[in-house]
């Protein structure tokens, strides 16, 4: 196809505001694309390369500007492009601002062209647009800078004013025509006649628009389905929103719940002696991707030590990686951050911060896809790749993060205790029965709300404990103030530690004003800090409201119980 064909495309792509008629555009410039349709599905998003590859045209704008520059004749230098750049706003309407095409020189030697007078364009192909672009992202080393400038200028010497509106948009990836992932997904369904779902799965394993219009058009529905995930080739990560534990348990019966690691995403791809990937290269035998599918396997070498020690088959991996201490607790997510993109100098930053992976997912393993199984299944597998014998406790089993299933809300709120008490973020509560999304920020992954609010009641009564815990008190009352009443909004019992529990019961029992076999009255003295998820009207206590999940955050030693929370407030909060 023509590079004017494509930019004369696009303009109509552009100057279109229904979703539905972009569409229908799209559709139509695939179904013409024939032998470059690959590499009109990316262009048309704006993209010279597949979206999991980590190249990068690593242009910067300078360069652009010079290149147009130097293209549009010699009155014009790369200030004068950036005059212009300020005055229109955007570079697609500077470079469309100029004419192209006069230009002698090095426009001669790459395929030449340069039409000799005003007004170049017409014989340029979106192939050799990508080709010269892919040779332009491999430029390195010494004068690379100078070459990349001449193969661009090349390029728009080559151009008329609307084919290099769209070039310097490609280069500098803003193409901005309107041109969502769900239009092209929706215009290779439509083009090649085949089921919108099923273009959909093939792009979430592959992320290569190119690919999948390819095989959706010469091979149909079977060649979609055929589309694996491949060792090497990142998928993106599943997301999480903003949920409760209330919603959670109400939506699914039951939830899987693990800790949330306060670190840096990560997905590893591991092929010991190049099993999958024929590569016997032992430096692709591991390679790390972060959330945004760049490679940074060279900045964690913990991670690619950890998959030769304790991986022995082919996998993909989801997880988390966390900086530690020298005593192994997790370090501040500032402190991954420190690492995470590092390129030079990694044996030094290892000495000063160290980073290890915890997994949380298995997307493929043995030869298998697993993103289909449910979530419950894809852990156990994680669990029996990670596991140095079958019979290993979870626990001990390296880099495994656990999962537990309980449709408990005070189970859920020991395992948020313990994960804030092990130093880490909370939790996440993820539906037991739900596949992998990758991509998708759906409903089936929440990360637990932080409490936006948190409450500080005065103690006005406890229970003693039963068994192992005669000795303490637990399941304390919270009360707050009406006028100059104590008022009760409800009781927090989960998510204390034993050691904690030692420590209020001695705080408190110095306070017991009376006591009825377990229950025990206590007088106002000491305040709680908790946190809640909702506020809700109930009979139970005599305020009235009742604190829904309520959970014990700490004791406020600098407030005297007068200090404590009043209805109002709650009433306001609940507003
Ligand atoms: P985003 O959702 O955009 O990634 P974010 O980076 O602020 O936002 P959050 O939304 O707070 O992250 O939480 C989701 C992230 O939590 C995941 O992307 C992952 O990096 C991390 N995480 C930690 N532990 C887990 C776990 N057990 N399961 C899934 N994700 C986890």
């Amino acid at each position: 196809m023509e590079f004017a064909t494509f930019a004369d495309r696009a303009a109509a792509i552009e100057a279109e505001a229904a979703d539905l008629e972009i569409v229908d555009h799209v559709t139509a410039l695939l179904a013409d694309a024939t032998d470059d349709l690959e590499i009109v599905a990316r262009f048309v998003q704006g993209r010279v390369v597949p979206a999991w590859e980590s190249t990068t045209l690593d242009i910067g704008p300078n360069t652009c500007y010079e290149a147009i520059a130097r293209a549009a004749g010699t009155n014009v230098d790369a200030d004068d492009v950036e005059d212009r750049l300020a005055d229109l706003g955007e570079i697609g309407d500077v470079a469309a601002s100029y004419e192209f095409g006069g230009q002698q020189g090095l426009g001669a030697f790459t395929g030449g062209g340069g039409a000799g007078a005003n007004g170049a364009g017409g014989d340029l192909t979106v192939r050799e647009v990508h080709e010269t672009l892919t040779d332009l992202a491999a430029a390195e080393g010494d004068g690379s800078q100078d070459r990349k400038v001449d193969l661009l200028f090349g390029l728009f010497n080559r151009c008329s004013s609307e084919e290099a509106r769209y070039l310097a948009r490609l280069v500098l990836s803003e193409m901005r025509i309107g041109v969502g992932e769900g239009s092209v997904r929706d215009a290779i369904a439509a083009a090649f006649d085949v089921p919108v779902d099923r273009v959909e799965r093939a792009l979430q394993v592959s992320n290569d628009y190119g690919e999948v219009a390819r095989t959706a058009r010469d091979e149909g529905v079977s060649g979609l389905d055929a589309m694996d995930l491949a060792i090497g080739r990142p998928v993106q990560a599943m997301l999480a929103q903003a949920g409760t534990v209330t919603d959670a348990l109400e939506d699914w019966g039951e939830a899987a719940v693990e800790w949330k690691y306060d670190g840096a995403r990560i997905q590893l791809h591991h092929d010991p002696g190049g099993e999958e990937t024929g590569s016997m290269d032992s430096a692709v035998e591991t390679r790390v991707f972060s959330r945004n599918m760049e490679e940074v396997t060279d900045a964690l070498p913990e991670v690619v030590e950890f998959a030769a020690d304790h991986l022995d088959r082919p996998v993909i991996l989801d997880g988390e990686v966390v900086a530690v201490d020298d005593g192994g607790s997790p370090l501040p997510f500032q402190e991954v951050l420190k690492r995470f993109r590092r390129k030079h100098d990694v044996a030094k930053a290892r000495e000063e911060v160290s980073v290890r992976p915890v997994f949380f997912d298995c997307l493929h393993t043995g030869g298998d896809d697993m993103l289909d199984k449910p979530l419950t299944t894809r852990h156990e597998r994680l669990e029996r790749v990670l596991a140095d014998d079958p019979d290993q406790d979870p626990e001990a089993v390296p880099g495994l993060s656990l999962l537990w299933r309980t449709d408990d809300p005070d189970a859920i709120e020991s395992i948020d205790a313990d994960a804030l008490e092990a130093g880490h973020e909370g939790i996440m509560l993820k539906n037991p029965d739900s596949t992998y999304s990758p991509g998708r920020r759906g409903k089936n992954w929440r990360k637990r709300k932080p409490d936006v609010e948190t409450l500080d009641c005065v103690v006005t009564g406890a229970e003693w404990g039963e068994g192992r815990r005669a000795t303490f008190l637990g399941t304390f009352e919270l009360s707050v103030w009406n006028g100059d009443d104590l008022e009760t909004i409800g009781k927090v019992a989960t998510g204390i530690t034993d050691e904690k529990l030692d420590e209020l019961t001695a705080l408190l029992e110095p306070h017991i004003a009376a006591e009825d076999g377990q229950d025990v009255d206590l007088e106002p003295a000491i305040v709680f800090e908790v946190g809640y998820e909702e506020i809700q009207s109930s009979p139970t206590y005599s305020s009235s409201y009742a604190l829904r999940f309520p959970r014990f955050l700490g004791v406020r030693h600098d407030k005297d119980p007068e200090d404590a929370e009043t209805i109002d407030r709650l009433e306001r909060l609940r507003e």
